[in-house]
């Protein structure tokens, strides 16, 4: 295990200290982007406040969609070690938890989709699918349902500095543009990421379209779809969670999945897995 010591209760957020945590990093984001919605209308921005929070906001999303979801959970793809710790790095920017234990959480949801056991189906309300369910007990245990990225060394290195990651990613903004800087490229683009990927676990289990037969509530939804990098097409994922591509329509806007068919020409990557149309056919039902 390359050394990597996993306590799985750890991780379980049931001290009154990591519900306070777990709080802050949901509220802190929230709060400032009510501070600066006030801003906005003071006309306290400059241009720069606004490209770094989405060139951020596509980065560190990417590191998610690309670097926690399709690569570290579902190996939708193989990675050298240098673009996998990229990948991650930026994913940990995000700040939705070490790549372990979000590897865990989501591992865990597929496991039991809908079901029992499931850390954040809307069966137990959309709220609890969207944020309640970081402060229950359910979450996943990164030594049962993590345990291929145990054995994954630089999984390893960017789990155990998860908050050096975290923390660069809102300082660095304040070299560019002081405090202003990191309220946009830092805390408002925080809570952009947190809120869209959070409706994958939310609306599209609940609300939209399904394409496939799948054992779930798993729907395509067409603006999580395009403000989520691909990951709203979340029917199409629960059907083939292995492909690296979730839009499987042309009109499937899929950004995490043009960057992997872009590293893969690039030949940053390799064996990306992808679905035949046959078998898609087989699933189908609209
Ligand atoms: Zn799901
Ligand atoms: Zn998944």
């Amino acid at each position: 295990m390359y050394g990597l010591k996993v306590e799985p209760a750890a991780f379980q957020p049931k001290s009154f200290m990591a519900r306070a945590i777990t709080l802050a990093v949901v509220a802190v984001p929230f709060v400032a982007t009510v501070f600066a919605i006030v801003k906005l209308w003071q006309r306290d921005v400059v241009p720069v406040d606004i490209v770094m929070m989405v060139v951020m906001y596509l980065l560190t999303g990417l590191g998610i969609t690309v670097g926690f979801h399709r690569f570290a959970t579902h190996r939708s793809f193989q990675s050298n070690r240098v673009v996998e710790f990229i990948m991650l790095a930026l994913g940990s920017m995000a700040i939705e938890g070490d790549v372990i234990q979000w590897t865990a959480d989501h591992w865990k949801h597929h496991k039991h989709s809908d079901k029992p056991g499931d850390p954040h189906s809307p069966l137990e309300g959309l709220w609890h699918a969207h944020v309640g369910w970081f402060f229950k007990s359910a979450r996943g245990v990164p030594a049962q349902d993590a345990r291929h990225l145990l054995k994954d060394p630089v999984a390893g290195v960017i789990s155990r500095t998860f908050l050096f990651w975290a923390v660069l990613g809102i300082a660095f903004p304040y070299f560019i543009d002081g405090w202003r800087g990191v309220l946009w490229g830092g805390l408002v683009r925080v809570f952009i990421t947190h809120h869209i990927t959070w409706s994958v676990n939310s609306i599209c289990h609940q609300f939209g379209r399904r394409a496939f037969d799948t054992d779930d509530f798993s729907h395509n939804q067409w603006i999580v779809g395009v403000l989520g990098l691909g990951e709203g097409w979340h029917n199409n994922h629960h059907a083939f969670p292995e492909s690296a591509f979730h839009g499987m329509k042309w009109y499937q806007i899929d950004l995490s999945g043009y960057t992997i068919w872009l590293l893969e020409k690039l030949h940053l990557i390799t064996g990306v897995r992808r679905v035949s149309p046959d078998r898609m056919q087989r699933k189908r039902i609209a």
